[in-house]
């Protein structure tokens, strides 16, 4: 079954889970098998936080990391952790809670945490996960602010543990392509990208059968709207694709009159950004409208490159027009393959104590430059 994107998963949502009873879905899908050992070892995850993305899609990419396996949960509902544990061959002794997570310290099965919790708990799960001694994969936005990353980051420094954000793009190949042409100089130099992803949020959705409010509409969960929750793929897609930081930006928010659902955090973003060599990037990002997910980049050769879909979790497509070099790129990327290669990744680092190619200063640029988009845009600290 082809992957929905995240924007339609998160619209409808995340009626692909609530369906049916997860009971069902579980027994319904392929039933998780590891893949074959490898001699180096493997890395057990611990996985933080029973959600869409946890139970949708990075447990079920586990299957694409040789070197991973999951190994222990942390939930606050005992029912779906015991699903969840069956599902994944787990043992009822490596289930925690948030109450005794500081036990994974003396549990040897734990090599490494997968956070996939409300933002503004990546950073109290993320330090207390390093001093248990754990190496700690934490989902984006790294935190809700740019001091709980900066915390983050000095935490596993001190521990001695490496820290990787989940920026699967950065390990989906139609990316890595954008950026490898991007930076061979055949679009000539690099002048303008325009970036888009939004969707309409709903204000609730249902897991397990149950519906729940959606915490990315509280301030105190989200740390921001939908900047910080799809609008970092833009973002980070510029610097990451480019290579180059920005050195100015501006921005605007706009949320319409008396919509319940953006009573703390924004509704429409536009930002735009100026990069040292003259590079300008154009950047939207929404909860009220489905802008798609796309990113377009010109360069002085009149050539151009555009990933449409850009973000989503499968069927990435890049082109290139104008007088650049003919190229329809659709990596056979399908599945849960970008996170099992963000799992892979880190694994890897961790049993060859290499650092990650997307570490904790790479999440803490991207904070940094959401507090000065929300800065531009009037939105106080
Ligand atoms: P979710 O609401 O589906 O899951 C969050 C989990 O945290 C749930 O298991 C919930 O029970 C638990 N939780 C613990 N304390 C909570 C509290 N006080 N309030 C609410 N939930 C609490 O969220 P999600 O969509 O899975 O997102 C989790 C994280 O993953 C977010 O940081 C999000 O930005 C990120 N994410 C990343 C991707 C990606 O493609 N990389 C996709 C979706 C989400």
């Amino acid at each position: 079954m082809k992957d929905r994107t995240r924007r339609e998963f998160l619209a409808a949502g995340g009626a692909a889970l609530a369906a049916a009873p997860l009971a069902g879905r579980v027994l319904a899908s392929a039933p998780y098998a590891p893949p074959p050992a490898p001699a180096a070892g493997t890395v057990g995850y611990c996985i933080v936080g029973l959600g869409r993305v946890s139970i949708g899609q990075f447990l079920p990419g586990l299957r694409y990391a040789p070197h991973a396996r999951p190994t222990a949960l942390v939930s606050r509902d005992p029912g779906i952790a015991a699903i969840i544990a069956r599902r994944y061959g787990i043992e009822p002794r490596h289930i925690y809670n948030y109450a005794n997570f500081d036990r994974i310290a003396d549990d040897p099965a734990i090599q490494a945490v997968y956070i996939a919790l409300p933002n503004a708990l990546h950073a109290e799960y993320s330090i207390r996960a390093a001093r248990a001694g754990k190496h700690v994969l934490c989902e984006k936005p790294m935190a809700a602010n740019s001091g709980q990353a900066e915390r983050m980051v000095e935490a596993c420094r001190r521990a001695g543990r490496k820290l990787m954000i989940a920026y699967r793009c950065q390990y989906e190949p139609a990316t890595l392509r954008a950026r490898q042409v991007a930076r061979s100089g055949e679009l000539g130099p690099l002048q303008m990208i325009t970036a888009r992803y939004g969707f309409n949020i709903s204000p609730t959705f249902r897991l397990m059968g149950e519906t729940r409010p959606e915490w990315r509409l509280k301030r105190a969960l989200a740390g921001g709207g939908p900047l910080m929750d799809v609008g970092i793929y833009c973002l980070n897609a510029a610097r990451f694709i480019s290579g180059q930081e920005p050195a100015a930006l501006q921005a605007e928010i706009g949320n319409t009159p008396g919509d319940a659902r953006f009573r703390e955090v924004e509704e429409n973003l536009s930002w735009s950004m100026r990069f040292a060599s003259g590079l300008t990037a154009a950047c939207a990002t929404s909860y009220g409208a489905s802008l798609g997910e796309s990113f377009e980049l010109y360069g002085a050769r009149n050539a151009s490159l555009r990933l449409d879909p850009a973000y989503g979790y499968s069927s990435h497509r890049l082109v290139a027009g104008g007088a650049a070099p003919r190229l329809d790129f659709t990596p056979d990327f399908s599945g849960h393959r970008q996170f099992g290669a963000e799992a892979e990744h880190f694994a890897r680092c961790i049993l060859e104590n290499r650092e990650p190619r997307t570490p904790g200063e790479e999440g803490l640029r991207d904070m940094r430059l959401m507090a000065r988009i929300y800065a531009a845009a009037g939105v106080k600290g």
